[in-house]
């Protein structure tokens, strides 16, 4: 294992951090369709270095280079064409319906990604949603449910967007710098609102569990 001194820690400034994982030249999106093989193959690639921080616990990759990531329409990450994944979206939305009583309300997604959950959540008892993401692409039958999408990044532009309740589900692990986000969110949400936050992560060690399955 590495010592590195060179990029503290994003979330708590600790400068010694640890290298555990290193992977180079893969592609830098893994959720782009490519029309032709060449085209995968030319794809943009970057490098994995993994460093663990003994002072908070984060994981970030060392080698990410912003540059290279451009999320767009093309990116897909929608799992919901899976039975599995529908029934797992159903029940946190029956909970989350049940824990803040979501009743005519207005509810913020950020990384709405194409836009399902959101919809599952505004599709009945009058809630109103507003999703972020850049990567959304335009569905005639969304017109038809109480839903609006910014194709953006959620940032200070979007200061006058307020809600009874934000969410962010699998979205904060894509953010270069997560603490400088939410530090965005907090002042953004003011001390006039009072919304309700839901945050939904990856958990790394399940991650790392599946990695040590396969062949890489
Ligand atoms: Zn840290």
């Amino acid at each position: 294992m590495n010592q590195i001194g060179e990029r503290s820690c994003p979330i708590c400034g600790n400068s010694q951090r640890e290298i555990f994982f290193e992977l180079s030249e893969i592609p830098a999106f893994c959720n782009l369709l490519w029309k032709e093989r060449q085209a995968a193959l030319n794809c943009t690639k970057g490098d994995i270095k993994l460093a663990f921080c003994h002072n908070c616990g984060f994981i970030d990759n060392v080698a990410f280079d912003s540059v290279k990531i451009n999320y767009t329409e093309d990116y897909e990450c929608s799992l919901d064409f899976s039975p599995r994944f529908q029934t797992n979206a159903q029940s946190l939305a029956e909970d989350l319906m049940a824990r803040y009583q979501l009743q005519n309300k207005k509810i913020i997604e950020i990384g709405s990604g194409k836009g399902d959950f959101l919809v599952l959540l505004c599709q009945q008892n009058n809630n109103y949603g507003i999703g972020f993401d850049p990567t959304y692409v335009y569905r005639p039958e969304h017109d038809q449910y109480n839903v609006e999408f910014i194709q953006d990044y959620y940032s200070e532009r979007h200061a006058n967007y307020q809600s009874d309740l934000i969410i962010c589900r699998h979205t904060l692990e894509h953010i270069p710098n997560p603490a400088s986000f939410l530090k965005t969110l907090r002042c953004n949400i003011g001390n006039t609102f009072k919304p309700k936050i839901f945050f939904e992560e990856p958990k790394a060690q399940d991650t790392f569990n599946l990695q040590g399955n396969c062949v890489i």
